[in-house]
């Protein structure tokens, strides 16, 4: 592992320091700091201590109650969060999860890593996240409706086009903000639109918004393959999920020639050696909202469940990790290192620990982190806003084509910035410095503020 550089290592430890028993963060502000040594012995200008603190220290943090009542009567309590991280380059941006294991170091480290990740999109969005313990698996419709009621209750005075814009993520999905967005618009008697993304189409939704952080991560391991003269065409591929990344992740694979041999749910995993059937898939997941061990019972030959276990035991050429943070161990890479994996791309938000990035490294494996490569969802909820602000709806191909072209630019980017640092090849830190000096240079212009 990189080590940090001795300027910034005071910087670790006051994040530390204030954000004690932060786990998930404590690893993304470490893995940026490693990457920022590069910078500031190259450019001075940026050994601005107090600035890269800055960076790291949320602008806003909210937590709230929200109280909501069973389908049995009984009043249920959980909490909810928003940390509004940094809006040197537009309103706060990003993702509401829902689900048992958030709490305020989870939202933060994912504040954090959206704010680069935006910066990366080229596009003008800054980094927030949000969420809540509430866990949506077997509530009922109405359970559902009323919980994302009583949070928008809550949430909506910290909100806004111009202030804050929330979208979905784990366990947050159209459904979702529809009932966030009708309770937001009742209660600021306003139809604003941009307030929310990943809306329906039929109150201002983005085409293609449903398909773009699969689809982008696909795009950008293309391009990635791509330095090495090499596609996904005729690749054997492992998917790990089957939330909305994973399935549209697989549709592109498969678009691209490449074939899909397994995919996962948090119970455990399907092996289907004739390449998965994706149509089961989105049936068993999108219209049953049922488990993927259907698909085994349902499919017959030629498919397995393995209950818990690892995916990554499955050898593959190219690994997809897209369910949850740090679900690719050391372990796990080593066992993909050893099955003659090539390529890796993130498509969840830092689903491989430090451990297994360092082996891939070291095993020479094209890495695609996270912050870079699932942009794409993030870059077509900026296109939901410039649609919903200009009051206009545009085609699936066209949307398509800027966000195929906003992920070769992140891609280049980061290529580039790599290569200017002397680390051809390493998107790691290709990432973190660019997107940290765009936001870098964006909050020197404003000050101290
Ligand atoms: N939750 C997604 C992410 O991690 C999308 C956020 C958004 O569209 O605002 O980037």
């Amino acid at each position: 592992m990189n080590s940090i550089d001795e300027k910034l290592r005071p910087i670790l430890s006051t994040v530390l320091h204030r954000n004690a028993g932060e786990q998930e963060f404590h690893q993304a502000v470490h893995e940026v700091l490693e990457s920022l040594g590069r910078v500031i012995s190259k450019h001075p200008e940026y050994a601005d201590e107090a600035l890269i603190e800055r960076i790291c220290e949320p602008e806003r943090q909210i937590i709230f109650r929200v109280p909501w009542i069973d389908d049995k009567g009984d009043v249920r309590i959980n909490r909810g969060f928003r940390v509004q991280f940094n809006s040197a380059l537009g309103p706060y941006k990003g993702g509401l999860r829902f689900h048992p294991s958030v709490n305020v170091g989870i939202i933060k480290f994912l504040g954090f890593e959206q704010t680069f990740k935006n910066a990366l999109t080229g596009l003008p969005i800054g980094g927030g996240k949000g969420g809540t313990d509430f866990d949506p698996k077997g509530c009922s419709d109405r359970e559902i409706m009323r919980f994302c009621q009583s949070f928008m209750i809550e949430l909506h005075r910290h909100i806004g086009e111009y202030i804050d814009v929330p979208a979905g993520d784990i366990g947050v999905g159209g459904r979702e903000i529809g009932y966030m967005f009708g309770m937001y618009k009742r209660l600021t008697n306003r139809y604003e639109a941009g307030v929310l993304t990943g809306k329906g189409l039929s109150y201002g939704g983005s085409r293609a918004r449903t398909e773009a952080t699969g689809y982008g991560t696909i795009y950008f391991v293309q391009r990635m393959l791509g330095t090495r003269g090499t596609s996904f065409d005729g690749k054997r591929c492992v998917v790990s999920g089957t939330g909305n990344v994973a399935i549209y992740a697989m549709e592109k694979i498969l678009s691209f020639g490449g074939q899909v041999v397994a995919c996962s749910d948090s119970d455990g995993y399907i092996v289907d050696e004739n390449g998965i059937d994706l149509d089961l898939v989105k049936e068993i997941k999108e219209v049953r909202r049922s488990r993927i061990s259907e698909y085994a019972r349902l499919k017959g030959v030629g498919s397995h469940y393995i209950k818990g276990g690892s995916i990554w035991d499955v050898p593959c050429d190219v690994a997809i990790p897209s369910a949850t943070q740090n679900e690719l161990t050391g372990a796990d890479a080593k066992s993909l290192v050893d099955n003659g994996v090539i390529a890796v791309g993130e498509g969840a938000n830092m689903p491989c620990t430090p451990e297994a990035v360092h082996s891939f490294r070291k095993a020479g494996v094209l890495f695609a982190p996270g912050k870079a490569a699932n942009a794409g969802g993030v870059a077509t909820s900026a296109l939901e806003m410039q649609q919903n602000a200009s009051r206009d709806s545009w085609s699936f191909e066209k949307t398509e084509e800027r966000l195929a072209a906003i992920m070769r630019n992140i891609h280049d980017a980061c290529a580039s910035t790599a290569d200017e640092y002397g680390a051809p090849g390493d998107y790691v830190l290709g990432a973190n410095v660019t997107g940290f000096v765009r936001v870098a240079e964006a909050m020197r212009a404003m000050g101290v503020i």
